[in-house]
């Protein structure tokens, strides 16, 4: 719990919840100053001690709505930030616990542009999403033939992170994790 230095932060605790509206009045600790003790919270996307006590970089939230931005919302807006400025990692592993999706195509796609060297597959239809893949490569022309795929029926994550890790030669590095 914390209140931000600057800026018009009384009008926006007033405001209640930026996202659910709640309005919590501010309760001080007795005989004390400063950040109230209960109430509405500030909530950092980069934490207080990286980040700006910047409009952009705080919601006011009820502790609720707090709680699911750390738990839930925060670490995938970090996860994709990291993706966005670094890139893919170039081997991943695959695991489509539901299936072929619709975005799969578009996934892959940005796979290819950023260079990622292998795909292994895990999950359900597995099999048929690695061939997809392997499709979507060629079609892709000649820039991607480096591109190795492997499939993991009746394997858990971690079995195809393994084998993933296992590779040698042009296909050593760290392997990540993604859920489609
Ligand atoms: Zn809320």
């Amino acid at each position: 719990m914390s209140t931000p230095a600057t800026g018009n932060w009384s009008a926006k605790y007033a405001e209640g919840c930026e996202w659910c509206g709640t309005r919590i009045p501010a309760i001080k600790a007795k005989g004390k100053s400063g950040s109230p003790t209960r109430g509405l919270e500030a909530a950092h996307i980069i934490a207080r001690e990286y980040g700006p006590e910047h409009e952009w970089n705080v919601f006011i939230l009820c502790p609720t709505c707090h709680k699911i931005f750390d738990e839930v919302i925060k670490p995938r807006v970090q996860a994709a930030l990291e993706i966005a400025v670094t890139g893919y990692p170039k081997k991943i592993v695959l695991h489509c616990p539901s299936g072929y999706g619709s975005n799969l195509d578009a996934v892959v796609g940005e796979f290819i542009r950023d260079g990622v060297i292998f795909i292994g597959v895990v999950g359900r239809d597995c099999v048929k999403i690695e061939e997809i893949i392997d499709e979507l490569v060629v079609g892709d022309g000649e820039r991607n033939c480096h591109l190795l795929t492997s499939s993991h029926p009746n394997e858990t994550v971690e079995d195809a992170v393994r084998f993933a890790a296992s590779l040698t030669g042009e296909f050593k590095g760290e392997v990540h994790v993604i859920e489609i």
